[in-house]
């Protein structure tokens, strides 16, 4: 493929014409289809090329990682949408049975979903969240896609679901000004879908109002782009006029740091995903590489320290390494958390201090990011150290607590606290009503924001909180 290639999407529909699908096991191809009439399946022409390495399918890391597979979905669920479409039922038929298991593998109800979802899974596109006091994350409605979509992403409901709220261009003003009132935010981090899969100059609209806010020290974007679609920076039309966003952000005097999303290291093999990531850093941009542990597709310590040593060569800053959220798919691709510890320790202890900037294994759970710092024996019981990275209820960052060892639980919820103090730092630490750290509703944007969503006042200033 030459690097100057133009972005083209593969779905079902256009599958057939790749020779490497084509060559594909038809049980194979099979399985692939049942589950892409359920979830949602998009990959591109490069990741197809240049990631994948076909001889090793089924088994390859980006084919899991872009390709429905047949273990996303229970046997029994599997059968009946093979038997429906083997046995060429309509359109209609099909969409139905779909929709009968989606709502079985998305327990959460629209509203919900966004608040205890971390943000490269991102949740439904009422607009902007705040659920940690100095970063408000920023969804336009505009880079609700991406170039490819995972596999794991919990964000399916949206891509299949009906069209959420569109959030206009003038909405950034509504954002603006319920920045303007909450002069506690530093970090505005724009997220999706994939804000790169919007033209620069739509992008641009989004950025500029923030630049003059002063309290504003740092304009963070959330992408996959860097791995899926690298000539957004290097070749695209408007590849330049990005790079020259980012120094424009720079020139305002604030910090931009491109929330790259790095999986697995072969997204940095090719050449074209190297250049790319050394022209945004080029511009005074960091990029910070953060991916979920996912079995199947990056649970190997060593897939991890090849990642980020990589990525260092590079100017990248390894950033996060996730736990996967209860996905629909979750089962197929969980790692267990004293696992994902396991990995993330053999890993950490291979790579030099500069590496060493990543943190985790960390789950984004309702009280907030709380990292899994080993295991130890307390009072003769084996038990793992927990800490919060980040909680709605800021006190409670540092902290180190304990829950008891389970070498099966996969999530936070299936923890058990191991005495009174850990019992509190479990719990749900946002002080409702005044801090209610949920998605903010529109309505709520525009204009004064509601007493609710005001910053509580610093009591420093010897105020009372209203
Ligand atoms: C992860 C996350 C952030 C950013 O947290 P940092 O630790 O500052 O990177 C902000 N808001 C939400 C809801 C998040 O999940
Ligand atoms: S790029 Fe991000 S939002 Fe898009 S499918 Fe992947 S994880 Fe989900």
């Amino acid at each position: 493929m030459t690097e100057a290639a133009r972005f083209r999407a593969i779905n079902v529909g256009n599958i057939d014409s790749l020779p490497e699908w084509q060559a594909l096991d038809p049980d194979l191809r099979r399985a692939v289809r049942v589950v892409a009439a359920v979830l949602p399946f998009r990959t591109n022409q490069y990741v197809v090329e240049e990631l994948i390495d076909w001889d090793k399918v089924p088994e390859d890391p980006i084919f899991q990682l872009t390709f429905p597979q047949q273990g996303m979905l229970s046997a029994q669920d599997f059968a009946t949408m093979a038997d429906l479409i083997d046995g060429g039922a309509e359109r209609p038929v099909i969409d139905e049975a779909a929709n009968r298991i989606r709502a079985t593998l998305n327990p959460h109800p629209a509203g919900q979903m966004t608040h205890n979802v971390p943000e490269f899974e991102c949740g439904p596109v009422d607009g902007i969240q705040h659920k940690y006091r100095e970063t408000v994350l920023f969804f336009p409605n505009r880079g609700q896609t991406c170039h490819a979509y995972c596999t794991f992403c919990f964000r399916w409901a949206q891509f299949v679901g009906p069209k959420e709220l569109r959030f206009g261009t003038d909405d950034t003003e509504l954002v603006g000004s319920y920045l303007k009132a909450h002069p506690e935010v530093t970090d505005v981090l724009i997220t999706g879908g994939d804000p790169l899969i919007m033209k620069t100059r739509v992008l641009r609209r989004y950025i500029e109002p923030l630049l003059k806010i002063e309290h504003l020290t740092s304009i963070r974007i959330g992408s996959k782009a860097v791995a899926y679609w690298p000539q957004r920076f290097v070749t695209d039309d408007d590849a330049d006029d990005l790079l020259r966003l980012f120094e424009e952000i720079v020139a305002a005097g604030k910090h931009i740091a491109l929330m790259g999303h790095y999986t697995h290291p072969v997204e940095l093999r090719p050449g074209v995903a190297r250049r790319a990531a050394k022209r945004i850093v080029s511009t005074g941009a960091n990029i910070r590489m953060q991916s979920p542990v996912l079995r199947h597709i990056n649970d190997d310590p060593d897939d991890w320290a090849h990642l980020w040593r990589s990525g260092v060569r590079l100017g990248c800053i390894p950033y996060y390494m996730f736990i996967v959220r209860d996905t629909g798919a979750r089962s197929y691709f969980e790692v267990p958390l004293a696992d994902a510890h396991a990995i993330f320790r053999r890993a950490y202890r291979q790579v030099s201090g500069l590496s060493r900037t990543v943190r985790g294994p960390s789950m984004s759970a309702t009280p907030g990011k709380i990292r899994v710092a080993g295991t130890a024996e307390v009072s003769r019981q084996k038990v793992f150290v927990l800490e919060y990275l980040q909680a709605r209820a800021p006190d409670r960052v540092g902290i180190p607590f304990f829950a008891e060892y389970d070498e099966n639980a996969a999530w936070f919820d299936e923890l058990r606290p191991l005495q009174e103090q850990d019992r509190w730092l479990f719990e749900d630490g946002s002080p409702r009503p005044k801090h209610p750290a949920q998605t903010i509703p529109i309505e709520m944007v525009r204009g004064r924001p509601p007493r609710d969503h005001r910053p509580e006042r610093s009591s420093r200033k010897g105020m009372k909180a209203p």
